[in-house]
């Protein structure tokens, strides 16, 4: 298959000097997939049978850093840096963690054939050829994922193929291949030792992907294994006029219509967790979740933590779960208080969240309350623009203006201006230095009494 690739520069004159050297050197893995696909690669790997230290001599004239050379890893700085690989298998599994050494082959072939999927075995040659052993470019085509070889064996490995699986498939909007599929349905632990962190990198990636409710519909097994917490959502019926679903696929169909914001849509995967602790049925047999966010945000903490999430992220997730039952009001006052209490980010986020878990719900009231959503949105840009006080750092004054007028440093300081600020986001005072300390001026022998 001849073809007009956009390789940089860098990378072909990498394959063209091993060339000249005599030895075999091909671009490989994601990069070629994204190729074959019309995708841009965000970075280009090469493989050769040259040896690490041969690539080191044979680039000496270059910036070479020896990244991995016990994985046959080096990375050459030329316009760009590029890891140059060489051609190696895998030694022994270890309870499916990563291989502890690797041997080195001579064999292309043998290189592909150790790699995950289909779509992730081509090489591409400095003549423009693909060489393509397992079916990656029908695979590409056919927007399929697949194992190399027979999924039992290559996910047995290696655990993290399985949630690498999902995250392309996701990413991708491919399918499973129906082998591959069924061997992921059929898994029911995780290995000791797998790392959080990359269960965390694969999830991250995967919820935000084109495909995550579906991936995530069909794999629930495996979101179920990394957050046990989640599994009551499964099936848990919400009798109740507002949702056609039960609660773990109304959270699907809320990721579904959700922005790709990372943080949006993982606020969405936690955010109903607390239902089925919080269920209650009136007289008419209405099924009722009152104060669940409360219950969510723990889950939503819980699980994040466990995984090692940053904490600013956790904390930004955490903060959409606990507030996404917000009913928004459009008055200006309400406005520039949610400004106050959430940040305009926050804001902006939580509109997302709010919209979505409505559109995934039933059709009562539902145009209406989106119709609210969008007027709140409209109105919070409006009050936004026009610049209006809505947080201390708007205030016309700030404690120094306090201290110099007599008060002391402290609480009662702190609460001094948030009444301050009170008053002018109410209307009731002018956001003016005078005006503000001369409404401040009478608490301040109350103030200096309570210290
Ligand atoms: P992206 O970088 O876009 O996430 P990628 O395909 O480049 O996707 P990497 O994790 O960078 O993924 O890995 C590079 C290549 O190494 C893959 O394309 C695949 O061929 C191989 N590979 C990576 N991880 C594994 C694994 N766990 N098992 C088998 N092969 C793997
Ligand atoms: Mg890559």
């Amino acid at each position: 298959m001849q073809h007009n690739w956009s390789i940089p520069d860098g990378a072909s004159r990498i394959l063209a000097r091993l060339n000249q050297y005599g030895y075999e050197a091909y671009l490989v893995g994601g990069c070629v997939r994204d190729l074959v696909m019309g995708r841009k690669p965000h970075d280009w790997d090469i493989c050769t049978n040259a040896k690490p230290e041969q690539v080191v001599d044979i680039f000496k004239d270059k910036h070479v850093i020896e990244t991995g050379l016990k994985h046959g890893t080096v990375s050459v700085v030329y316009d760009g840096v590029y890891e140059v690989t060489t051609y190696r298998i895998d030694g022994e599994y270890e309870d499916g963690r990563h291989p502890k050494k690797v041997e080195f082959v001579s064999d292309l072939r043998e290189d592909l054939a150790r790699r995950d999927f289909t779509i992730n075995a081509m090489a591409l040659g400095h003549d423009g050829n693909i060489i393509d052993f397992f079916g990656g470019v029908s695979d590409a085509n056919k927007r399929i994922v697949r194992c190399v070889g027979r999924p039992a064996d290559r996910f047995g490995e290696d655990w993290l193929r399985i949630m690498r699986a999902m995250r392309f498939a996701s990413v991708l909007g491919f399918d499973m291949d129906a082998e591959t599929l069924s061997y992921i349905q059929s898994v029911n632990y995780i290995p000791n030792g797998i790392s959080a962190e990359r269960i965390q990198a694969e999830l991250r990636k995967m919820v935000v992907g084109i495909n995550a409710a579906e991936i995530l519909r069909q794999c629930k097994n495996i979101l179920f294994l990394v957050a046990p917490e989640l599994r009551d959502m499964d099936g848990f019926h919400q009798n109740s006029p507002y949702h056609i679903y039960d609660v773990f696929e109304h959270t699907l169909h809320a990721i579904d219509y959700a922005p790709r914001n990372e943080t949006v849509r993982l606020a969405l995967l936690f955010h109903d967790a607390g239902k089925p602790y919080s269920y209650s049925e009136d007289e008419n047999g209405v099924g009722h979740f009152y104060g669940h966010p409360a219950l969510s945000e723990p889950i939503c903490r819980d699980v994040m933590s466990r995984l090692r999430f940053e904490n600013r992220i956790i904390e930004d997730v955490a903060h959409l779960v606990k507030y996404h039952d917000i009913t928004f009001n459009c008055e200006r006052t309400y406005i520039k208080r949610c400004l106050n209490k959430h940040g305009r980010d926050m804001l902006h986020m939580l509109i997302f969240v709010r919209a979505s878990d409505i559109y995934a719900q039933s059709t009562v009231n539902q145009s209406e309350r989106l119709a609210k959503v969008r007027l709140f949105s409209e109105m919070l840009q409006y009050v936004y623009d026009s610049n209006e006080c809505f947080s201390l750092r708007d205030l016309a004054v700030n404690g120094n203006d306090l201290i110099q007028i007599g008060f002391k440093p402290g609480p009662n300081l702190g609460k001094m201006l948030s009444m301050l600020l009170e008053n002018v986001i109410d209307g009731k005072l002018k956001n003016e230095k005078e005006t503000l300390l001369e409404f401040a001026l009478p608490y301040l022998t109350v103030s200096q009494f309570l210290m």
